[in-house]
């Protein structure tokens, strides 16, 4: 049996690492059928539109997409596409899994860290005015029900993942009703799990604390605003956004995408690194259940990595996107 997912391959470096992804994944094995709808840049110029109906749509019946980086137009009054497909499609858990892998320079070793961020609501919920010409109020929403239902998926994720530890992220000494009703939902959420040590961190000492001892750490779980942040810098420890994978997830429903940007300086160039893109479909077949497939992914990119012979330059290489996703598939026999 086939099954459908939607490619949005995106804007500036979006459709090389795409067509990337795409081919390794193929090459996995996995019985994918791929239905390609476009969004952003180019559907502004057909519809007027970054993201028109059909493409939501199109997500919504095949239930999974594998979505490249989508340019957000500065000042033209569209919403970013990555936060209204969050919104439609109630994508309320950003997951990212972020560890070392061979070769790629970073400052630490031993991290493998999984960062999941709340999606839908704090200071993102974009609700936001002004007071007069001179001031501004945005407004920070934290519900005991999503608090709840991001700390669950932190705690099943740990269980399935066999991990041992979560790390809850506030502030809740300052924000002592939003954050501290955070904190308090995650912490009963958490009494379902004894098998799994449950901590808080307020989340500047956190920032320090991983940058200072990275492998402490296992799952962190974070409310929206703390969980953007942090996200990036854990992606930080591990070697940059070029390998760094992501998720949104929900109950009915998931994008997979690249935690980078469409890097519009090196689009069309055969520069753009594709791993963050091939990693993001790994962590897809993990999701659908193809596990075996998901392994052989894995295994082809770290013979890669570690041989060094095919990389692209941000990771001391000469190899062109596609010429590195090629390698891949080799090396995944
Ligand atoms: P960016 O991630 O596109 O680029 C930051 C830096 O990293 C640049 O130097 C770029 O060349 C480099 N880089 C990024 N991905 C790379 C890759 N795969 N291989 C090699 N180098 C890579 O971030 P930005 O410049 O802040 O954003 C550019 C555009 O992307 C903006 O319009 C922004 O709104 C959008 N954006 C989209 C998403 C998304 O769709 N999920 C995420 C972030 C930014």
């Amino acid at each position: 049996m086939t099954i459908k997912v939607t490619l949005i391959p995106g804007d500036g470096i979006g459709p090389e690492v795409s067509t990337a992804a795409q081919n390794v994944i193929t090459a996995s094995g996995a019985p994918i059928e791929w239905e390609v709808v476009q969004a952003g840049e180019a559907t502004i110029a057909q519809y007027g539109n970054p993201l028109p109906d059909h493409v939501i749509e199109t997500v919504r019946r095949n239930k999974v997409a594998l979505k490249g980086p989508i340019t957000t137009p500065v000042g033209k009054g569209f919403r970013s596409v990555n936060v209204s497909l969050r919104k439609q499609l109630q994508l309320y858990a950003n997951v990212r899994h972020l560890r070392n892998l061979p070769n790629v320079d970073s400052r630490y070793q031993g991290v493998d860290i999984v960062v999941v961020r709340e999606n839908t609501e704090d200071l993102y919920a974009g609700i936001e005015h002004m007071v007069g010409q001179n001031a501004a109020e945005s407004i920070k929403i934290i519900t005991r029900e999503a608090s709840e239902r991001i700390g669950r998926y932190a705690f099943e994720l740990a269980r399935r993942e066999g991990r041992k530890k979560v790390t809850i992220g506030h502030k809740a000494n300052i924000l002592k009703l939003s954050d501290g009703l955070f904190l308090e939902s995650i912490r009963s959420v958490a009494r379902d799990y004894p098998e799994i040590e449950c901590e808080d961190r307020i989340v500047d000492a956190l920032c320090m604390n991983l940058v200072q001892i990275p492998e402490q750490f296992d799952i962190l779980v974070l409310p929206n605003l703390y969980g953007d942040i942090i996200s990036d810098l854990v992606a930080g420890l591990v070697g940059g956004l070029g390998v760094a994978p992501g998720a949104n997830i929900g109950e009915s429903g998931a994008v997979f995408e690249a935690a980078h940007g469409s890097a519009p300086q090196i689009a069309g160039k055969n520069l753009a690194n594709p791993l963050a893109m091939i990693l993001s479909g790994v962590e897809m077949l993990k999701y659908l259940g193809y596990d075996k497939e998901a392994e052989r992914v894995e295994k082809g990119v770290e013979r890669v990595l570690g041989q060094r012979d095919y990389i692209t330059p941000d990771l001391g290489g000469s190899a062109g996107t596609q010429e590195m996703a090629a390698a891949i598939i080799d090396a995944m026999a």
